[in-house]
């Protein structure tokens, strides 16, 4: 058993449902698993609608484009006579709509789940109609029957006995699937995500269980490059990549990835492939054991609208372990993720995302116990096996605010 993971980009619309079936293909005779995550910008969008609805707003004519969206490429992919995707569909969508005609049950991140898991639930009932009737034939999975989850909404971590025993009984032989990435569910059935992206982590979720031979991310880029295109020029083609190096450029935000995505994957030794999409001939990247990097090249990840938190004592006294400890706990406490951070005596800087919802409650939390300055819309730049010229080229001409070299880490914050 393979197991395929197709992202938002790769069914953003019609013509790339289309190109979906003519990637698996190349894959004759092969038992798959495809994992799909929501279309295009949808969670995006889901998200909007979450925060409105909190608000206790009216969100009818936020879900409409949604709405809109999804059946233009229903409409382009299948005839009128095809009821039964429209119908599931439309399902789907009453059923968001009753949600937010009625009152928030429980509290911000739950409702965030019940609401951002519907775009993964509404994909890959189309993804996988389309596949049917273009002769791929395959099984829908309800991937809230299968992930179970603890109730840490919006971060939920697998409750992997259950999941295993769910998932063996279902999988069968011979058969091919396809399934929600992202999304879960806890003892109580309640919905549940596992993070933004974390459509990948469900596919290495899978793989794990399923003993698979490898999973394959398919991405609009030639597979892992030592940058992204979209910000870096003269990017180059990563081949080979050990599971170690994988985890650190993931953590440092190299966004082909989800940082928990390797883990599992490596403990059973699966390869990760990480092809393309559009050429899915070419020879991708692939992830596994072995040597860190081929080619061996600076690597270069760039974090946009992160916020530089400055936080000092309000008695100018010295930073010292309580204080950290203190700061640390409150960083869990939001769940939010210290991407960089730099001590010194009377202040301690952390750049992080700078997530809309998070980051207000967060200062709010720390400014009762200490001085907090911040700079919002700042970017992180980190140079993995840099060298002078790497640095250079993210350093240069910009306004530097932080700045830390390791033994083979550069990690710059600029205005
Ligand atoms: N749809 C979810 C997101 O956009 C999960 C994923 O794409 O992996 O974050
Ligand atoms: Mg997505």
């Amino acid at each position: 058993m393979k197991v395929f993971k197709f992202g938002g980009a790769s069914i953003k619309d019609a013509d790339s449902v289309r190109n979906v079936a003519n990637v698996l293909n190349h894959f004759p005779g092969e038992e798959i698993l495809i994992v799909v995550s929501a279309m295009g910008k949808t969670t995006n969008a889901l998200e909007k609608i979450v925060e409105s609805f909190c608000k206790r707003k009216e969100v009818t004519e936020l879900l409409k484009p949604i709405r809109e969206m999804h059946f233009e490429i229903i409409n382009e992919l299948f005839s009128a006579d095809e009821h039964r995707v429209h119908n599931d569909v439309e399902i789907l969508f009453t059923q968001l709509e009753i949600i937010c005609q009625g009152k928030p049950e429980g509290n911000f991140n739950q409702v965030y789940d019940q609401i951002v898991s519907y775009g993964e639930l509404i994909s890959t009932k189309i993804v996988s109609s389309y596949l049917n009737s273009s002769g791929y034939q395959n099984k829908w999975l309800d991937a809230r029957r299968l992930i179970r989850t603890d109730q840490n909404y919006r971060f939920a971590r697998i409750q992997w006995q259950f999941t295993m025993r769910m998932v063996t009984e279902t999988i069968q032989k011979g058969n091919r699937y396809v399934v929600q990435g992202f999304i879960g569910s806890d003892d109580d059935l309640n919905p549940t995500t596992l993070g933004r992206e974390g459509s990948d982590y469900t596919a290495s979720v899978l793989a794990y269980v399923l003993d698979a031979k490898e999973v394959v991310i398919w991405k609009d880029v030639p597979g892992v490059l030592n940058g992204d295109p979209k910000t870096f020029d003269n990017t180059q083609l990563l081949e080979e990549i050990s599971y170690r190096e994988a985890i650190e450029l993931a953590y440092y935000g190299a966004s082909v990835i989800h940082p928990k995505t390797i883990q599992p994957l490596q403990e059973k030794k699966i390869p990760l492939r990480v092809k393309s999409f559009i050429n899915p001939e070419g020879k991708g990247s692939i992830i596994g054991k072995g040597k860190p990097l081929k080619p061996l090249l600076p690597c270069y990840i760039k974090k946009d609208n992160q916020v530089l938190i400055t936080i000092a004592t309000r008695d100018l006294a010295f930073i010292v372990e309580d204080h950290l400890s203190m700061i640390y706990k409150i960083f869990h406490q939001f769940g939010v993720r210290v991407n960089m951070s730099q001590n010194s005596a009377i202040s301690t800087s952390f750049c992080l995302n700078n997530d809309r919802i998070i980051t207000p409650r967060l200062l709010e939390e720390l400014q009762k116990e200490f001085d907090v300055t911040f700079n919002e819309g700042v970017c992180l730049y980190t140079v993995k096996h840099y060298d002078e010229a790497s640095r250079k080229r993210v350093s240069k001409d910009r306004e530097i605010i932080l700045e830390q070299v390791t033994r083979d880490t550069y990690q710059v914050v600029t205005a």
